[in-house]
């Protein structure tokens, strides 16, 4: 505890933890009723062919209007969920939300959902899986679950076998946020990932950064050494889109394609832009 001169400092710091603190308990507490106060739903962000700029799925984003506070993002609410264990409710809704809706589309699109390594944990996962495909009548193939490298982290031996019966489901399992955190490239190696998505944070500086452009130019690349579909998150500019579209990247997402909305959009890129693509690119 500070004393003297610095005291005054410390204890506004204090006092400023103590709310903090306070307002995560408040939220957490207020969470725990969410799902049954209808305050949450499910945004969905399209996916993007990039040879063809169709759209090729979406991705399931969870969003929480508090009643008093308004709207309050996923990056603030998840950890707090994932710290009191609401994750567990709260992921199973969304999983039976994102299900059930790309049920209902006419084109077998695929649906992306994410998941906290704590549901990773659940012995049980992978039935609670496969009873929200039988219970919403969806091919297990048109389900992608997105997985961050801290699930990696926990018993790799158990993240394995889970990995591979949720495989078998037809299930197809996503690295999100490729690039961040806890990055090995021996996970690539160890775990049979269908999917690799880059970090938005590189797509935001491949335009002006030389070095961000090399390395998603790597990433790419390694992508198709281990036959890995690539997607770039965070493409807000056509300069961006055509970065990463001549690099052989094969889905896109970002603002740019498609913002993520209550009702899947149908976003797909202008005829002539694919055109003017693929005349670049055979010419490369
Ligand atoms: P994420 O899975 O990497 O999702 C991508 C995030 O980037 C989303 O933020 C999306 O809205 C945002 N984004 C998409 N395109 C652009 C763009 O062009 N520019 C910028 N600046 N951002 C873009 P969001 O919806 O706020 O979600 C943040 C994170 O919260 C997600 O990152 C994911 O890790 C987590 N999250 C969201 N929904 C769920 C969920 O249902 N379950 C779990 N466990 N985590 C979730
Ligand atoms: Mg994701
Ligand atoms: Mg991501
Ligand atoms: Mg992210």
């Amino acid at each position: 505890r500070a004393k003297g001169a610095g005291r005054g400092t410390a204890c506004f710091f204090d006092a400023a933890m103590d709310e903090t603190a306070r307002i995560r308990r408040e939220l957490g507490h207020d969470l725990r009723r969410a799902i049954l106060r209808n305050e949450l739903s499910v945004a969905y962000q399209p996916l993007i062919a990039a040879r063809t700029g169709q759209v090729a799925g979406y991705e399931a984003l969870l969003r929480w209007i508090h009643p008093e506070r308004g709207v309050i993002g996923p990056a603030t609410f998840i950890p707090i969920a994932e710290e009191s264990g609401t994750i567990v409710d709260l992921g199973a809704w969304v999983l039976e939300q994102a299900c059930a809706e790309a049920a209902r589309w006419a084109e077998p699109l695929t649906i992306a959902v994410n998941v906290s390594p704590v549901q990773f944990q659940l012995p049980n996962f992978c039935e609670q899986v496969a009873d929200v495909l039988s219970r919403t009548k969806l091919d297990g193939t048109r389900l992608e679950l997105e997985i961050t490298e801290a699930v990696l982290m926990r018993d790799r031996e158990a993240v394995l076998v889970l990995l591979h019966r949720l495989r078998a489901l037809g299930v197809r399992i996503v690295m999100d946020d490729f690039g961040t955190g806890y990055s090995s490239l021996s996970n690539l190696q160890s775990f049979p990932f269908d999917k690799i998505k880059i970090d938005g944070s590189f797509t935001a500086a491949i335009e002006h950064d030389e070095a961000a452009r090399s390395i998603v130019r790597a990433i790419i690349g390694l992508g198709h050494s281990l036959n890995l579909p690539v997607v770039t998150e965070g493409v807000e500019t056509e300069a961006q889109r055509l970065i990463v579209t001549e690099q052989n990247c094969s889905q896109l997402q970002g603002f740019l394609l498609g913002k993520p909305g209550a009702e899947p959009s149908s976003a797909v890129l202008p005829a002539e832009i694919v055109q003017l693509d693929s005349a670049r690119l055979n010419r490369a």
